[in-house]
Protein backbone atom coordinates (compact mmCIF):
# COMPACT_ATOMS: atom_id res chain seq x y z
CA UNK A 1 0.00 0.00 0.00
CA UNK A 2 1.63 3.00 -1.14
CA UNK A 3 -1.12 5.29 -2.00
CA UNK A 4 0.04 9.15 -0.89
CA UNK A 5 -3.57 10.71 1.02
CA UNK A 6 -3.23 14.29 0.58
CA UNK A 7 -3.32 16.80 3.31
CA UNK A 8 -6.41 19.13 3.02
CA UNK A 9 -5.45 22.66 2.46
CA UNK A 10 -6.56 25.14 5.52
CA UNK A 11 -6.17 28.72 5.87
CA UNK A 12 -3.97 29.04 8.97
CA UNK A 13 -7.06 31.47 10.57
CA UNK A 14 -9.59 28.62 9.81
CA UNK A 15 -9.88 26.16 12.89
CA UNK A 16 -8.45 22.80 12.80
CA UNK A 17 -11.51 20.47 12.61
CA UNK A 18 -10.89 17.56 15.66
CA UNK A 19 -10.03 14.92 12.66
CA UNK A 20 -6.79 17.59 11.48
CA UNK A 21 -5.84 17.90 15.23
CA UNK A 22 -5.92 13.96 15.18
CA UNK A 23 -3.71 13.80 12.03
CA UNK A 24 -1.59 16.78 13.14
CA UNK A 25 -0.71 14.67 16.20
CA UNK A 26 -0.39 11.69 14.24
CA UNK A 27 2.22 13.27 12.02
CA UNK A 28 4.30 14.39 14.78
CA UNK A 29 4.77 10.86 16.19
CA UNK A 30 5.03 9.36 12.73
CA UNK A 31 8.40 11.44 12.25
CA UNK A 32 9.42 10.68 15.52
CA UNK A 33 8.80 7.19 15.48
CA UNK A 34 10.16 7.33 11.63
CA UNK A 35 7.74 5.56 9.91
CA UNK A 36 7.14 5.00 6.41
CA UNK A 37 5.09 6.63 3.87
CA UNK A 38 2.75 3.13 3.57
CA UNK A 39 2.52 2.74 7.11
CA UNK A 40 1.37 6.70 7.78
CA UNK A 41 -1.16 6.24 4.76
CA UNK A 42 -2.80 3.48 6.19
CA UNK A 43 -3.03 4.89 9.89
CA UNK A 44 -3.83 8.55 9.42
CA UNK A 45 -6.95 7.95 7.63
CA UNK A 46 -9.95 5.45 8.64
CA UNK A 47 -9.45 2.18 7.22
CA UNK A 48 -13.75 2.29 6.04
CA UNK A 49 -16.06 4.96 6.65
CA UNK A 50 -20.41 3.94 6.77
CA UNK A 51 -22.42 6.50 6.33
CA UNK A 52 -26.32 5.79 5.98
CA UNK A 53 -29.81 6.65 6.59
CA UNK A 54 -32.10 5.86 9.04
CA UNK A 55 -35.78 6.37 8.53
CA UNK A 56 -37.71 6.10 11.83
CA UNK A 57 -41.52 5.66 12.31
CA UNK A 58 -42.09 8.49 14.85
CA UNK A 59 -44.75 7.92 17.12
CA UNK A 60 -47.59 9.86 15.54
CA UNK A 61 -47.36 7.66 12.20
CA UNK A 62 -44.56 10.49 10.60
CA UNK A 63 -41.59 9.37 9.42
CA UNK A 64 -37.78 11.27 10.04
CA UNK A 65 -34.72 10.29 8.35
CA UNK A 66 -31.70 10.48 10.29
CA UNK A 67 -28.10 10.30 9.34
CA UNK A 68 -25.85 7.46 10.76
CA UNK A 69 -22.17 6.77 10.35
CA UNK A 70 -20.12 4.30 11.58
CA UNK A 71 -16.20 5.12 11.01
CA UNK A 72 -13.71 1.94 11.52
CA UNK A 73 -10.26 3.21 11.94
CA UNK A 74 -7.70 0.36 12.07
CA UNK A 75 -8.27 -3.14 13.48
CA UNK A 76 -4.37 -4.26 13.04
CA UNK A 77 -4.73 -5.29 17.06
CA UNK A 78 -8.07 -6.96 17.13
CA UNK A 79 -11.63 -6.17 16.04
CA UNK A 80 -13.16 -2.54 15.52
CA UNK A 81 -14.29 -1.27 19.12
CA UNK A 82 -15.79 2.49 19.93
CA UNK A 83 -18.79 4.07 21.01
CA UNK A 84 -21.67 5.37 19.46
CA UNK A 85 -22.53 9.14 19.82
CA UNK A 86 -26.03 10.23 19.73
CA UNK A 87 -25.90 14.28 19.35
CA UNK A 88 -27.11 16.44 16.66
CA UNK A 89 -23.72 18.41 17.30
CA UNK A 90 -20.41 17.53 15.37
CA UNK A 91 -19.95 16.24 12.11
CA UNK A 92 -18.50 13.00 10.51
CA UNK A 93 -15.17 14.80 10.96
CA UNK A 94 -15.72 14.38 14.91
CA UNK A 95 -16.26 10.75 14.43
CA UNK A 96 -13.31 10.54 12.07
CA UNK A 97 -10.78 11.53 14.81
CA UNK A 98 -12.34 9.66 18.04
CA UNK A 99 -12.14 6.93 15.74
CA UNK A 100 -8.49 7.10 15.47
CA UNK A 101 -8.23 8.32 19.09
CA UNK A 102 -9.52 4.87 20.29
CA UNK A 103 -6.98 2.86 17.72
CA UNK A 104 -4.34 4.67 19.91
CA UNK A 105 -6.04 3.97 22.97
CA UNK A 106 -7.02 0.17 22.41
CA UNK A 107 -3.18 0.44 22.08
CA UNK A 108 -1.86 2.39 24.54
CA UNK A 109 -4.14 -0.20 27.47
CA UNK A 110 -2.46 -2.62 25.45
CA UNK A 111 -6.09 -4.22 24.81
CA UNK A 112 -6.62 -6.78 21.24
CA UNK A 113 -8.61 -4.34 20.07
CA UNK A 114 -8.82 -1.66 17.20
CA UNK A 115 -10.35 1.49 16.85
CA UNK A 116 -14.29 2.80 15.98
CA UNK A 117 -16.48 5.24 16.20
CA UNK A 118 -20.47 5.52 15.98
CA UNK A 119 -22.54 8.91 15.30
CA UNK A 120 -26.82 9.65 15.03
CA UNK A 121 -27.09 12.96 14.12
CA UNK A 122 -30.12 13.43 16.39
CA UNK A 123 -30.53 15.13 20.06
CA UNK A 124 -32.19 11.93 21.94
CA UNK A 125 -33.99 14.24 24.31
CA UNK A 126 -36.38 15.63 21.42
CA UNK A 127 -37.49 11.80 20.57
CA UNK A 128 -39.77 9.36 22.90
CA UNK A 129 -38.20 6.11 24.34
CA UNK A 130 -39.62 4.37 21.57
CA UNK A 131 -38.69 6.73 18.62
CA UNK A 132 -35.00 5.80 19.90
CA UNK A 133 -35.59 2.04 19.87
CA UNK A 134 -36.41 2.21 16.71
CA UNK A 135 -33.50 5.26 15.66
CA UNK A 136 -31.20 2.71 17.37
CA UNK A 137 -32.06 -0.62 16.32
CA UNK A 138 -31.76 1.45 12.62
CA UNK A 139 -28.51 2.05 13.19
CA UNK A 140 -27.73 -1.80 13.39
CA UNK A 141 -29.89 -2.79 10.60
CA UNK A 142 -28.22 -0.75 8.01
CA UNK A 143 -24.80 -1.83 8.72
CA UNK A 144 -25.04 -5.53 10.69
CA UNK A 145 -22.65 -7.43 8.15
CA UNK A 146 -20.05 -4.86 9.26
CA UNK A 147 -20.58 -5.42 13.12
CA UNK A 148 -19.93 -8.31 15.44
CA UNK A 149 -17.84 -9.61 17.94
CA UNK A 150 -15.25 -10.60 15.78
CA UNK A 151 -15.39 -7.98 13.29
CA UNK A 152 -16.84 -4.78 15.10
CA UNK A 153 -17.93 -4.01 19.14
CA UNK A 154 -19.77 -1.26 19.62
CA UNK A 155 -20.48 0.46 23.13
CA UNK A 156 -21.81 3.96 24.81
CA UNK A 157 -21.13 6.92 24.13
CA UNK A 158 -22.27 10.59 24.57
CA UNK A 159 -25.86 10.04 25.46
CA UNK A 160 -26.44 6.49 24.64
CA UNK A 161 -26.99 4.00 27.34
CA UNK A 162 -27.28 0.47 28.73
CA UNK A 163 -30.48 0.59 27.51
CA UNK A 164 -29.81 1.43 23.66
CA UNK A 165 -27.12 -1.03 23.85
CA UNK A 166 -29.74 -3.72 25.33
CA UNK A 167 -32.06 -2.66 22.49
CA UNK A 168 -28.83 -2.89 19.57
CA UNK A 169 -27.97 -6.40 21.01
CA UNK A 170 -31.43 -7.60 20.61
CA UNK A 171 -31.34 -6.38 16.72
CA UNK A 172 -28.37 -7.70 16.40
CA UNK A 173 -28.92 -11.00 17.45
CA UNK A 174 -32.70 -11.23 15.93
CA UNK A 175 -31.09 -10.40 12.15
CA UNK A 176 -28.75 -13.17 13.12
CA UNK A 177 -30.52 -15.73 14.34
CA UNK A 178 -28.36 -16.46 17.57
CA UNK A 179 -27.68 -15.40 21.02
CA UNK A 180 -23.84 -13.27 20.57
CA UNK A 181 -23.73 -11.01 23.58
CA UNK A 182 -20.23 -10.12 22.60
CA UNK A 183 -21.42 -8.30 20.15
CA UNK A 184 -21.94 -4.86 22.37
CA UNK A 185 -20.26 -3.96 25.56
CA UNK A 186 -22.19 -1.59 28.03
CA UNK A 187 -25.06 -3.82 28.27
CA UNK A 188 -27.42 -4.54 31.01
CA UNK A 189 -25.73 -6.98 33.57
CA UNK A 190 -29.22 -8.48 33.12
CA UNK A 191 -27.85 -9.46 29.28
CA UNK A 192 -24.39 -10.01 30.06
CA UNK A 193 -23.24 -6.99 31.29
CA UNK A 194 -19.94 -6.46 33.42
CA UNK A 195 -20.25 -5.94 36.76
CA UNK A 196 -18.24 -2.25 37.16
CA UNK A 197 -18.54 -1.30 33.47
CA UNK A 198 -20.98 1.73 33.88
CA UNK A 199 -18.16 3.75 36.26
CA UNK A 200 -15.38 2.38 34.72
CA UNK A 201 -14.42 5.46 32.59
CA UNK A 202 -14.44 7.74 35.66
CA UNK A 203 -13.08 5.14 37.93
CA UNK A 204 -10.15 5.12 35.71
CA UNK A 205 -9.82 8.91 35.06
CA UNK A 206 -9.42 9.15 38.92
CA UNK A 207 -6.86 6.43 39.42
CA UNK A 208 -4.60 8.28 36.80
CA UNK A 209 -5.14 11.61 38.60
CA UNK A 210 -4.44 10.16 42.40
CA UNK A 211 -1.29 8.19 40.43
CA UNK A 212 0.17 11.60 38.71
CA UNK A 213 -0.40 13.52 42.34
CA UNK A 214 1.49 11.16 44.22
CA UNK A 215 4.08 11.39 41.62
CA UNK A 216 4.14 15.07 41.93
CA UNK A 217 4.47 14.24 45.79
CA UNK A 218 0.72 15.27 46.71
CA UNK A 219 -1.91 13.57 48.47
CA UNK A 220 -5.21 13.56 46.94
CA UNK A 221 -6.89 14.30 50.00
CA UNK A 222 -7.11 18.35 50.32
CA UNK A 223 -6.52 18.62 46.31
CA UNK A 224 -9.52 20.56 45.36
CA UNK A 225 -11.04 20.18 41.08
CA UNK A 226 -13.12 21.77 38.64
CA UNK A 227 -15.08 19.69 36.03
CA UNK A 228 -16.39 20.05 32.97
CA UNK A 229 -19.68 17.85 31.95
CA UNK A 230 -22.09 16.39 34.60
CA UNK A 231 -22.62 12.72 32.60
CA UNK A 232 -21.03 9.32 32.82
CA UNK A 233 -18.26 9.77 32.88
CA UNK A 234 -18.17 13.20 35.23
CA UNK A 235 -20.32 11.82 37.48
CA UNK A 236 -18.56 9.15 38.10
CA UNK A 237 -14.92 10.42 38.67
CA UNK A 238 -16.26 13.38 40.62
CA UNK A 239 -18.12 10.53 43.13
CA UNK A 240 -14.28 8.46 43.49
CA UNK A 241 -12.79 11.60 43.72
CA UNK A 242 -14.91 12.86 46.62
CA UNK A 243 -14.72 9.77 48.37
CA UNK A 244 -11.05 9.70 48.12
CA UNK A 245 -11.27 13.01 50.19
CA UNK A 246 -10.96 15.89 47.27
CA UNK A 247 -13.01 18.78 46.74
CA UNK A 248 -15.09 19.52 43.33
CA UNK A 249 -15.98 22.95 44.02
CA UNK A 250 -17.66 23.66 40.14
CA UNK A 251 -19.09 21.76 37.50
CA UNK A 252 -20.76 22.40 33.94
CA UNK A 253 -23.32 21.03 32.02
CA UNK A 254 -25.46 21.43 28.71
CA UNK A 255 -28.22 23.26 29.25
CA UNK A 256 -30.88 21.38 27.06
CA UNK A 257 -33.62 23.98 27.45
CA UNK A 258 -31.71 26.77 26.51
CA UNK A 259 -28.81 25.31 23.92
CA UNK A 260 -25.87 26.52 25.75
CA UNK A 261 -23.58 25.26 28.69
CA UNK A 262 -23.61 26.61 32.47
CA UNK A 263 -21.14 26.54 35.31
CA UNK A 264 -22.02 25.38 39.03
CA UNK A 265 -20.41 26.40 41.82
CA UNK A 266 -20.53 26.00 45.58
CA UNK A 267 -17.35 26.78 47.56
CA UNK A 268 -17.91 23.67 50.08
CA UNK A 269 -18.02 21.67 47.17
CA UNK A 270 -20.71 20.05 45.11
CA UNK A 271 -22.87 16.96 46.39
CA UNK A 272 -23.08 14.52 43.67
CA UNK A 273 -25.87 12.68 44.93
CA UNK A 274 -28.21 15.89 45.13
CA UNK A 275 -27.07 17.30 41.79
CA UNK A 276 -28.19 14.15 40.74
CA UNK A 277 -31.64 14.18 41.58
CA UNK A 278 -31.38 17.76 39.58
CA UNK A 279 -30.29 16.31 36.63
CA UNK A 280 -31.55 14.17 33.41
CA UNK A 281 -31.02 10.94 32.04
CA UNK A 282 -28.70 13.56 29.77
CA UNK A 283 -26.88 14.94 32.22
CA UNK A 284 -28.60 18.25 32.44
CA UNK A 285 -28.15 20.13 35.55
CA UNK A 286 -31.63 22.09 36.09
CA UNK A 287 -30.96 25.20 36.74
CA UNK A 288 -33.69 26.56 39.56
CA UNK A 289 -33.47 23.99 41.59
CA UNK A 290 -29.88 24.42 41.32
CA UNK A 291 -30.23 27.77 42.67
CA UNK A 292 -32.35 26.97 45.36
CA UNK A 293 -29.86 24.00 46.54
CA UNK A 294 -27.31 27.11 47.20
CA UNK A 295 -25.06 26.44 43.66
CA UNK A 296 -24.31 29.82 41.93
CA UNK A 297 -24.81 29.51 38.09
CA UNK A 298 -21.62 30.92 35.94
CA UNK A 299 -21.02 31.09 32.24
CA UNK A 300 -20.25 28.48 30.48
CA UNK A 301 -16.55 28.49 30.34
CA UNK A 302 -16.50 29.56 34.20
CA UNK A 303 -15.46 25.95 34.80
CA UNK A 304 -11.95 26.73 33.52
CA UNK A 305 -11.16 29.93 35.60
CA UNK A 306 -11.85 28.13 38.88
CA UNK A 307 -9.00 28.36 41.82
CA UNK A 308 -8.77 24.61 41.75
CA UNK A 309 -5.83 22.55 41.98
CA UNK A 310 -7.19 20.04 39.25
CA UNK A 311 -9.15 20.42 36.04
CA UNK A 312 -11.42 17.75 34.62
CA UNK A 313 -12.69 18.17 30.90
CA UNK A 314 -15.38 15.38 30.96
CA UNK A 315 -17.68 17.13 28.28
CA UNK A 316 -16.62 16.91 24.50
CA UNK A 317 -14.17 17.70 22.04
CA UNK A 318 -12.31 21.32 21.86
CA UNK A 319 -13.12 22.60 24.69
CA UNK A 320 -9.45 23.88 26.07
CA UNK A 321 -8.21 25.77 23.32
CA UNK A 322 -5.61 28.44 22.76
CA UNK A 323 -8.13 31.14 23.07
CA UNK A 324 -9.06 30.14 26.73
CA UNK A 325 -5.81 28.15 28.17
CA UNK A 326 -4.78 31.72 29.18
CA UNK A 327 -7.53 32.19 31.50
CA UNK A 328 -6.86 28.73 33.36
CA UNK A 329 -6.04 30.20 37.03
CA UNK A 330 -2.50 29.97 38.52
CA UNK A 331 -3.45 27.39 40.83
CA UNK A 332 -3.55 24.23 38.40
CA UNK A 333 -1.08 22.13 38.50
CA UNK A 334 -2.66 19.30 36.57
CA UNK A 335 -5.31 18.95 33.49
CA UNK A 336 -6.96 14.84 33.51
CA UNK A 337 -8.62 14.53 29.69
CA UNK A 338 -11.89 12.45 31.63
CA UNK A 339 -13.61 13.66 27.35
CA UNK A 340 -11.90 12.27 23.86
CA UNK A 341 -9.67 15.16 22.67
CA UNK A 342 -10.40 18.20 25.12
CA UNK A 343 -7.25 19.75 24.61
CA UNK A 344 -6.42 21.48 21.03
CA UNK A 345 -2.69 21.74 20.24
CA UNK A 346 -2.25 25.22 20.60
CA UNK A 347 -3.50 24.62 23.92
CA UNK A 348 -1.07 22.25 24.97
CA UNK A 349 1.23 24.51 23.89
CA UNK A 350 -0.06 27.16 26.16
CA UNK A 351 0.06 24.70 28.87
CA UNK A 352 3.20 23.33 28.74
CA UNK A 353 4.20 26.74 28.86
CA UNK A 354 2.76 27.44 32.12
CA UNK A 355 3.84 24.03 33.74
CA UNK A 356 0.20 22.54 33.69
CA UNK A 357 0.88 18.91 33.06
CA UNK A 358 -1.63 17.29 31.21
CA UNK A 359 -2.46 13.89 31.53
CA UNK A 360 -3.68 12.89 27.94
CA UNK A 361 -7.27 11.15 26.90
CA UNK A 362 -5.40 8.01 25.61
CA UNK A 363 -4.77 7.25 28.74
CA UNK A 364 -7.00 9.18 31.21
CA UNK A 365 -10.30 7.60 30.39
CA UNK A 366 -8.88 4.25 28.77
CA UNK A 367 -10.80 2.57 32.02
CA UNK A 368 -14.17 2.52 29.94
CA UNK A 369 -12.68 0.52 26.89
CA UNK A 370 -10.67 -1.59 29.19
CA UNK A 371 -13.73 -2.64 31.19
CA UNK A 372 -15.85 -3.06 27.91
CA UNK A 373 -12.68 -5.60 27.15
CA UNK A 374 -13.19 -7.29 29.92
CA UNK A 375 -16.95 -7.45 29.06
CA UNK A 376 -16.21 -8.87 25.78
CA UNK A 377 -14.08 -11.77 27.58
CA UNK A 378 -16.78 -12.39 30.00
CA UNK A 379 -19.82 -12.16 27.04
CA UNK A 380 -17.60 -14.56 24.95
CA UNK A 381 -16.77 -17.17 27.00
CA UNK A 382 -19.82 -17.25 29.59
CA UNK A 383 -18.15 -16.97 32.63
CA UNK A 384 -18.47 -13.59 34.72
CA UNK A 385 -16.28 -12.46 37.36
CA UNK A 386 -17.18 -10.16 40.30
CA UNK A 387 -17.47 -6.75 41.04
CA UNK A 388 -14.02 -6.58 42.61
CA UNK A 389 -11.96 -8.10 40.13
CA UNK A 390 -13.44 -6.14 37.58
CA UNK A 391 -12.14 -3.16 39.75
CA UNK A 392 -8.74 -4.36 40.64
CA UNK A 393 -7.78 -5.76 37.37
CA UNK A 394 -8.81 -2.65 35.80
CA UNK A 395 -6.47 -1.01 38.63
CA UNK A 396 -3.45 -2.86 37.75
CA UNK A 397 -3.66 -2.35 33.80
CA UNK A 398 -4.16 1.63 34.70
CA UNK A 399 -1.12 1.36 36.60
CA UNK A 400 0.54 -0.40 34.25
CA UNK A 401 -0.05 1.92 31.14
CA UNK A 402 0.41 5.09 33.27
CA UNK A 403 4.11 3.90 34.52
CA UNK A 404 4.92 2.80 30.66
CA UNK A 405 4.16 6.28 29.28
CA UNK A 406 5.32 8.55 32.34
CA UNK A 407 8.96 6.07 31.68
CA UNK A 408 8.32 6.63 27.97
CA UNK A 409 7.95 10.70 28.72
CA UNK A 410 11.14 10.79 31.13
CA UNK A 411 13.31 8.97 28.61
CA UNK A 412 12.27 10.63 25.46
CA UNK A 413 11.99 14.02 26.96
CA UNK A 414 8.49 14.42 25.56
CA UNK A 415 5.16 15.39 26.81
CA UNK A 416 2.73 12.35 28.29
CA UNK A 417 0.29 12.83 24.89
CA UNK A 418 3.45 12.12 22.87
CA UNK A 419 4.74 9.60 25.12
CA UNK A 420 1.51 7.56 25.18
CA UNK A 421 0.97 8.44 21.01
CA UNK A 422 4.33 6.57 20.99
CA UNK A 423 3.42 3.86 22.69
CA UNK A 424 0.25 3.56 20.40
CA UNK A 425 1.15 4.31 17.22
CA UNK A 426 4.18 1.83 17.24
CA UNK A 427 1.70 -0.84 18.68
CA UNK A 428 -0.59 -0.38 15.44
CA UNK A 429 2.38 0.30 13.10
CA UNK A 430 4.10 -3.12 14.62
CA UNK A 431 0.63 -5.01 14.20
CA UNK A 432 -0.08 -3.71 10.65
CA UNK A 433 3.38 -4.97 9.55
CA UNK A 434 3.47 -8.05 11.15
CA UNK A 435 0.23 -8.84 8.86
CA UNK A 436 2.15 -7.46 5.79
CA UNK A 437 0.29 -4.34 5.62
CA UNK A 438 2.86 -2.22 5.01
P1 LIG B 1 -22.75 11.90 28.64
O1 LIG B 1 -23.65 12.12 27.49
O2 LIG B 1 -23.14 10.92 29.68
O3 LIG B 1 -22.47 13.30 29.38
C1 LIG B 1 -21.99 14.43 28.71
C2 LIG B 1 -22.05 15.59 29.69
O4 LIG B 1 -21.39 16.71 29.12
C3 LIG B 1 -23.48 16.05 30.03
O5 LIG B 1 -23.52 16.40 31.38
C4 LIG B 1 -23.65 17.30 29.16
O6 LIG B 1 -24.55 18.21 29.74
C5 LIG B 1 -22.24 17.85 29.21
N1 LIG B 1 -21.88 18.73 28.11
C6 LIG B 1 -21.98 18.52 26.78
N2 LIG B 1 -21.48 19.58 26.11
C7 LIG B 1 -21.07 20.46 27.04
C8 LIG B 1 -20.45 21.73 27.00
N3 LIG B 1 -20.16 22.32 25.83
N4 LIG B 1 -20.16 22.35 28.17
C9 LIG B 1 -20.44 21.77 29.34
N5 LIG B 1 -21.00 20.56 29.45
C10 LIG B 1 -21.32 19.92 28.32
O7 LIG B 1 -21.33 11.54 28.01
P2 LIG B 1 -20.16 10.70 28.66
O8 LIG B 1 -20.37 9.27 28.34
O9 LIG B 1 -19.94 11.13 30.07
O10 LIG B 1 -18.93 11.18 27.76
C11 LIG B 1 -18.25 12.40 28.00
C12 LIG B 1 -16.93 12.41 27.24
O11 LIG B 1 -16.15 11.28 27.65
C13 LIG B 1 -17.05 12.29 25.72
O12 LIG B 1 -15.96 12.97 25.15
C14 LIG B 1 -16.90 10.79 25.50
O13 LIG B 1 -16.46 10.49 24.18
C15 LIG B 1 -15.82 10.49 26.53
N6 LIG B 1 -15.73 9.08 26.95
C16 LIG B 1 -16.82 8.43 27.45
C17 LIG B 1 -16.67 7.11 27.86
C18 LIG B 1 -17.80 6.35 28.50
O14 LIG B 1 -17.56 5.20 28.95
N7 LIG B 1 -19.00 6.89 28.60
C19 LIG B 1 -15.42 6.46 27.74
C20 LIG B 1 -14.34 7.18 27.24
C21 LIG B 1 -14.50 8.49 26.86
Amino acid sequence: MSTSVATPLVHPKTPLSAHQIAQQQFDRIADRLGLDQATRDLLRSPKRELQFLIPVQMDDGTHRVFRGVRVQHNDARGPFKGGVRLSPRGDVDDVRALAMWMTWKTAIADLPLGGAKGWIDVDPSSLSHHEQERLVRGWVRQIAGSLGPDIDVPAPDMASSGQHMAWMLDEFESIHGSRSPGFITGKPLSLGGSAGRVEATGYGVITVLELMLNKLGLDVRGVTASVQGFGNVAQHAIRRFIALGGTVSAVSSWDLKEGRAYTYERAKGVDVDQLLRITDEYGSIDMVRAIELGYQVLPADAWLTRPVDVLIPAATENQITGRNAGEIHCQVRLVVEGANGPTTPDADAVLAERRILVVPDVLANAGGVTASYFEQVQSNTGHYWSREDVMSTLGESMQRAFRQIVETSEREAVSLRDAAYMIGVGRVAEASRLRGWV
